[in-house]
């Protein structure tokens, strides 16, 4: 891990104001911490060697002491502020980039991960910026300043801890070697606790159906106690190594303190200068310590940090820039040869398929599970990047196009019908906002949906709706759509037999090209047209294909 990360530095702008201004306050911290030594020294010396008051030399060093409390005040003002800043730039980044990434590169486990990466993960950059970096810049510039001023009045005392102070680090170093090891398997054990404890509540009601409650009760006993355990012994090892630095720090201060007696008694060495050297020694130590035990409490911040780097770092897949989209009322639209690969898999979800869609047909995509048919659908609207073959309108390949305007050309409904919360009239609406009650309605009953009305609410992912009815809200928000195509992955998934019977009818009543992925045989029936999808061709077919139709 980098102490400061420069992409994180060139991604957040608050972040560079931020630095910049922990730099201006840590040199003037550094600077007062020498004025408050040196008023501090003169002040004992004056009160002892010559008797005098310490009236303007009291008040000095309570403005400066003022002053410096200030500067704490303000650092810690200034790194909320930065922290918020940074933490909402990320987040609209990655928000942003990862819908241009689009559907199949957010889909399964990685939506989860980003949610907790972009909510609670983020978050951690808050010590980051409040504590460490603050720190850190401040073991940057008060040892060196300190030491230069020790210098000036006691080379030897400079020089003791010049030659001490990079101790700190080193030992920083070996202690965080020696328990990298440990605190990345205690790591370890914490996520696999916390998978475990999520599986279990997820599964809690068919255990308890199959009696297994307790027995799972008891395990989780068990880790937890291992878990505690190898807390304890993380907590052992912290305490230990602070109380390391802790010795190394006092063991040098000492030193320096003795070498200053010595030369006092000798009278080498005036008694306001040996006190300042005294007073400031500690200084030089005490932010390269602080530095130490932020370093840790960051750590996790600055790890999600690089995992919102690397979603940033995703390069996008090119978009078309061209606006005059065909009018898929009038043009068909073709699928040639087209395969797609998703990443890191080596076998291709679907290839070398062909299809034309004419304006106005309704045409059934059908085949086994997992053969490739919502990947069709995705490839059609640009989710996902086709390997080979083409997707062509109007004499050009669909990725010429603005992928948002090609998008206005469908009304989709994906497999899982992705519903959000609010009523069953806001989600409609997503389909075309200006819509009227009316319409909504209107869609509702198209879509066989005529039981709902406009305000059942509909909860989180359509919880409060049964599997037909989210299916059926999905179908509305497509139907609502003005778009002269509609991609329908199984939409009737779940109904009843009249329902799907309304549904179809009210498909065929648009007008507009509809192709869905179906399994049923009402479903097929009502079609223009069946296309197979994953069927093997004929030698001849291909040959065909090759020499006529592949340019
Ligand atoms: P269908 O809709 O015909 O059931 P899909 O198009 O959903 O099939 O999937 C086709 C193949 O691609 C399957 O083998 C599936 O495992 C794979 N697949 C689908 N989505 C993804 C994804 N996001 N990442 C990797 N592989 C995927
Ligand atoms: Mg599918």
């Amino acid at each position: 891990m980098r102490p400061v990360d420069p992409r994180l530095l060139r991604r957040a702008r608050p972040a560079r104001v931020f630095l910049a201004g922990s730099v201006l306050i840590g040199v003037a911290t550094g600077l007062l911490v020498i004025v408050q030594a040196v008023l501090l020294a003169r002040g004992i010396s004056d009160v002892v060697l010559r008797d005098a008051g310490v009236g303007p030399v009291a008040w000095m060093l309570a403005a400066v002491i003022a002053v410096r409390a200030g500067l704490v005040w303000l650092q810690e003002v200034v790194a909320q502020r930065a922290s918020a800043a940074v933490k909402s730039t990320l987040r609209r980044q990655v928000l942003e980039h990862s819908l241009k990434l689009g559907p199949a590169w957010l889909s399964g486990e990685r939506s989860s991960r980003l949610t907790t990466l972009l909510t609670k993960g983020l978050d951690d950059l808050d010590p980051y910026f409040a504590r460490y970096l603050p720190q850190l810049v401040l073991a940057a510039t008060v040892p060196a300043g300190v030491i230069g001023w020790m210098a000036t009045g006691d080379l030897i005392a400079a020089g003791t801890v010049l030659v001490t102070l990079p101790l700190i680090p080193v030992f920083m170093a070996l202690v965080g070697w020696a328990t990298q090891a440990h605190s990345r398997r205690r790591q370890r054990a914490l996520e696999v606790l916390a998978h475990h404890f999520a599986d279990v509540v997820s599964g809690l009601p068919t255990l308890k159906l199959f009696g297994r409650a307790k027995v799972q009760a008891s395990a989780v006993r068990r880790v937890t106690d291992k878990h505690r355990a190898a807390s304890m012994s993380t907590l052992r090892l912290a305490f230990m190594s602070s109380m390391v630095l802790e010795l190394l720090a006092s063991i040098s201060v000492a030193l320096v303190a003795v070498g200053v007696g010595l030369r006092l008694v000798e009278g080498r060495l005036g008694l306001e200068t040996a006190l300042m050297v005294l007073i400031l020694a500690p200084e030089a130590y005490l932010p390269l310590r602080q530095v130490g035990a932020q370093f840790h409490a960051s750590a996790d911040g600055v790890a999600a940090a690089e995992e919102v780097l690397r979603v940033l770092e995703t390069p996008l897949p090119v978009a078309g820039e061209r606006a005059d989209v065909p009018d898929l009322r009038r043009t068909p639209l073709y699928l040639h040869d087209v395969t797609v690969r998703y990443p890191d898999r080596s076998e291709p979800a679907v290839e070398g398929f062909d299809l034309e869609l004419w304006p106005g047909e309704v045409v059934a995509l059908t085949g086994r599970s997992g053969v490739g048919k919502s990947t069709l659908l995705a490839a059609i609207l640009g989710f996902v990047t086709v390997e080979r073959g083409v997707v062509v309108a109007g004499g050009s390949a669909a990725d010429e196009f603005d992928p948002v305007l090609w998008r206005r050309q469908f009304g989709w409904v994906p497999q899982r019908p992705g519903l959000r919360v609010g009523t069953v009239a806001d989600n409609v609406r997503l389909g075309r906002p200006d819509a009227a009650d009316s319409q909504v309605r209107q869609a509702l009953d198209a879509a066989g949906a005529a039981e709902l009305a406009l305000d059942t609410p509909v909860g989180e992912q359509g919880r409060l709706l049964s599997g037909g009815q989210q299916r059926r809200v999905a179908l509305a928000r497509a139907l609502i759509t003005e778009a002269p195509v509609l991609l329908l992955d199984e939409p009737t998934a779940g109904l009843d037999a009249d329902t799907e019977a309304t549904v179809i009818a009210g498909l065929r009543g648009t007008g507009r090209t509809v192709l869905l992925v179906a399994h049923r045989p009402t479903l097929l029936a009502a079609a223009d047209r069946t296309v197979e999808v994953g069927a093997r061709k004929s030698p001849i077919d291909r040959l065909v294909e090759r020499e006529l139709v592949t340019p």
